[in-house]
Parts: structure tokens; sequence; C-alpha cells
């Protein structure tokens, strides 16, 4: 792809710098089934570290990282709560079904944001003739929200009423990173309460492949086991931590750049009278907003796009949504929504 295309897809097509590059030509690597890839330990250990738990593990995708999680935390037969636009439920191959044997519960949140209210509700009674819940699932940042972030309070209470009613909560932290920047806190504080924390290290991050999965020593063993059944037992996967490591230090550190590309390409998108866009709801990188008052749908106003350089993808038939990340710079932010406003011009 030329260099001219403004890729706002998503925050995974970035690609790895020549640091990252010159990291993995250089990595120390062993064989990870048996515990010896040196790097991919360190990447694991630093994780733990970060997040103030005893124990990580690397795993190829995000996807992975929470359908790991989740058929550690549950027996076949058994519910998720989860959010009716999340990740897990609509963009995971209903692998928690397929594979884990387990049924989404699925209530609607404001924004993405689930409330202890509506997910109390959603909770099986327990009656041996109705399946159990076994686990609730949160998504911080909310991708198909519009990258909306949980407050910590609410996370701590939706937490801390689970494990008084005796349900983990896992987090899918795919952005978790761009939620600690928009808070300004840390991860290890915001993720604190929740059983499992799966977070991407190939998103606004900026390595080209890996999660993380975070948790108590007990259940990542659980996990490695899990991991392995599913294919993910990677061998020399050094190479890839050693990208990881440097999207783990240096990634967080730039994620306002993103998040204040955000905010300008939603206030320049807001202006535009075809667009329906609220810039005050764009908390982090994504930005999603409505062609309704147009005469495109997504799909044709996405192809014209296309062919003038700019990319983005489909939420629904009418909604669109654009990411900032490391590889657009402010001057491409404002070409983009320059170009958005020529195609979008009656
Ligand atoms: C990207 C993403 C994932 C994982 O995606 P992979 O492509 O499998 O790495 C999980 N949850 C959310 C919210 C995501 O945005």
């Amino acid at each position: 792809m030329a260099d001219t295309v403004i890729d706002l897809r998503s925050d995974t097509v970035t690609k790895p710098s020549p640091e990252m590059r010159r990291a993995m030509a250089e990595a120390d690597v062993g064989d990870d089934v048996f515990l010896e890839d040196p790097t991919i330990n360190r990447l694991q250990d630093r994780a733990a570290q970060i997040f103030g738990r005893e124990s990580a593990l690397f795993v190829p995708s995000g996807t992975m990282g929470n359908l790991t999680c989740i058929i550690a935390h549950t027996r076949h037969g058994q519910e998720i709560i989860c959010e009716a636009s999340g990740h897990i439920y609509n963009y995971e191959m209903a692998s928690m079904s397929a594979i884990g044997g387990v049924l989404p519960r699925v209530v609607a949140g404001q924004d993405g944001i689930l409330s202890w209210e509506t997910i109390s509700k959603a909770i099986r009674p327990r009656i041996y003739y109705r399946a159990q819940t076994a686990l609730i699932s949160l998504e911080n940042t909310h991708n198909m929200a519009g990258g909306t972030v949980y407050p910590t309070r609410l996370a701590d209470e939706i937490c801390g009423k689970a494990h008084d009613a005796g349900i983990p909560v896992h987090l899918d932290g795919a952005r978790i990173f761009n939620a600690a920047t928009y808070l300004d806190e840390d991860v290890a504080r915001i993720t604190k309460k929740f059983d499992s924390v799966q977070f991407c290290l190939s998103k606004g991050l900026g390595a080209p492949v890996g999660s993380l999965i975070v948790g108590s020593r007990e259940f990542i063993e659980r996990c490695r086991s899990i991991r392995k059944m599913l294919g993910g037992g990677m061998r020399q996967a050094g190479i890839l931590a050693a990208a990881g490591l440097i999207a783990l230090e240096k990634g967080p550190k730039r994620l306002q750049v993103d998040h204040d590309n955000a905010k300008v390409l939603a206030s320049k998108l807001a202006a535009i009278p075809e667009i329906t866009l609220d810039p005050a709801k764009v908390q982090t990188n994504i930005v999603i907003f409505d062609l309704k008052k147009s005469r495109w749908s997504a799909a044709d106003f996405l192809q014209a796009l296309g062919k003038r350089n700019v990319l983005a993808v489909p939420v629904d038939a009418e909604r669109v949504r654009m990411v900032t990340h490391l590889d657009v710079d402010g001057s491409e932010i404002d070409k983009a929504a320059a170009i958005v406003r020529e195609v979008l011009k009656p």
C-alpha cells in the first residue's frame, strides 16, 4: 500500500518500529512450551509487575486471551453476562459457545458501559433447573461504543458486588492503556478488582502480534494448559515478545497523542453537516459517526473514501468507525477530515 494512504480502520494496522525489528532480530529465544524462552518470560514477568499480579501469560491474539480466560472461569452449560455490542459477543466467532460451551447472556450498556443494576437483573437464580451465571465480562475501553471508559469507581463496584454474589469478573482490556491514559490512573489500579484481564500489545501499543492475560499464579497455570489446548503453545516466540516488551514500555506513554488526534478528528467531522457526531463523547482513540443525515450508506461512503486513500470501517449500515494510532499524525488527521468533507459534499 502506498505511503499516502491514511489508514484509520484500526490501531491494529501499526507497523513495528525499526527499534522493535532490531530487538526482534536480536532476541534471546528458547522453547516456550518448555518455559525456556527468556524473552517471553521477561515479557510475562514485566506484565505481571505492571498490573500488580502474580502471573501473566503471552497469547497470540486478544481473541485467544479472552477465550482462554472464559474457559478457565466456566464449565459447559453455564452463562456469561456481557455487553450487547461487546467484542467477545460480536467479533470472536462465537468461540465462547462453539468452543467454551457457554451461553452469552447479553445486556445493553449506556455507551457500552454496564451498571451493577443492569448486570444484577441478568444473573440467573440459583435453582437447579436454570443455567448458572459463571462469569461477568466487561470491556474497557469499549470498542464499538466508541472507545468509552469505565469510571474506576463503577468497575470496582461491579467487581465487588459480583464477588459478593460469588461470580468472578473478566476484563476484556484490549485497550486498557487507553482507558488508563484517559483516567490518568495506572492500569494496576483500574484493573485491581478483576479476576482476570486480557490486554493487547498489537493495538495502540504498536507491537506486531500478541496479547497478555494477567491473574493469580493458579489461574494463569490453568490458562497455560488451555492455551496449549487451543493451539496457542508457541516455541521460539521470544522474537514476538521482544517487540512486545518495547510496546509495553514505550507504547502507553504516547497514547495521549492518539487521543488528542481523535479529539481533533471528531470536532472537524462534527462540523460537517452530513455527519452526526458528538465530539464530547470521544474519550480515547476511537471516533464513531453516523451518516443518517446524508444520502450515503456506510458501505458506499467507505468505498468513495477509499478511492481518495482514506480507510475506515463500518459499524453498521449507517455508522463508520475511525481509529487514531501511532502511524497517523496530526497533518494526516486534518487531511482525512478534509477528504471526508469533500466526499460528503452534496
Ligand atoms: C481487538 C480486540 C480484541 C482482540 O482482538 P484480536 O484481533 O484477536 O487480537 C478483543 N477485544 C477488543 C475490545 C478488541 O478491540
